[in-house]
């Protein structure tokens, strides 16, 4: 099963797609985490990269293809869910043709749908485990033990473009740049929306059985 993962920043992608991924046992490929590891390891890409996150801007494409492909290679073979990419119409074409050179193809794109004010109120909360990158919300989705991973124990963070400005911003980069995809994909009829509103529970449950229905 090949997914991509569409959706405002904060409407709650990284999470479902770490559900999906461990029940469907495909690999979750998150551009965001690929660069913040990269940033937290100081490499090149990691350096460039930082530049353009802690402003809430897009890091240019040419460097997320680059880093992609490097990516695709390794977890193509058993299945995948992209997770934050592509995030551009050139991203999209790009992987079209690397998918096609290597014989693989996408069985679905799922579409998050939230409003934008649920999305300031969400992301100002999370916080995020800096070992395994697990997303915690301070009121809904809470960790056990205040402040620290479930999974790692490691002292939760809030990620520096978390704060309100940077996300407003974050959103309308989403409205300009990455929802001109979903047409792109619904041109190959790969479209299917899903109400992110509700609690994460309800709302996996509608991915779920979306999946049942479109992947065979
Ligand atoms: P995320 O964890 O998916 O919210 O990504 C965090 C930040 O990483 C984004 O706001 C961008 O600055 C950058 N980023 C992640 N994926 C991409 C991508 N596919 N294209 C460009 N920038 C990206």
């Amino acid at each position: 099963m090949n997914l991509i993962f569409l959706g405002p920043p904060g409407a709650g992608k990284g999470t479902q797609a770490q559900r999906l991924c461990w029940d469907y046992d495909v690999a979750q490929i998150s551009t965001g985490d690929l660069l913040r590891s990269n940033i937290s390891k100081g490499t090149p890409i990691g350096v460039e990269a930082d530049k353009y996150i802690h402003q809430g801007n897009l890091v240019p494409d040419e460097l997320i293809i680059g880093m992609i492909k490097d990516e695709l290679k390794y977890t193509l073979a058993g299945g995948f869910l992209l997770d934050g990419f592509p995030r551009t119409v050139p991203q999209a074409e790009a992987l079209d043709i690397v998918l096609k050179e290597m014989n693989f193809k996408i069985d679905a794109v799922l579409v998050l749908d939230v409003l934008s004010d649920e999305i300031v109120a969400r992301l100002t909360a999370r916080r995020t485990c800096p070992t395994c990158g697990k997303s915690y919300h301070l009121i809904f989705n809470p960790p056990a033990k205040e402040g620290l991973c479930d999974i790692e124990g490691s002292t939760l963070y809030q990620r520096k473009d978390d704060n309100e400005e940077t996300v407003k911003h974050r959103q309308e980069i989403y409205e300009n740049q990455t929802k001109p995809i979903i047409k792109y994909y619904e041109k190959q009829n790969l479209v299917h929306k899903i109400n992110g509103l509700g609690k994460l529970d309800d709302v996996y449950y509608l991915i779920k059985n979306l999946l049942q229905k479109i992947v065979k």
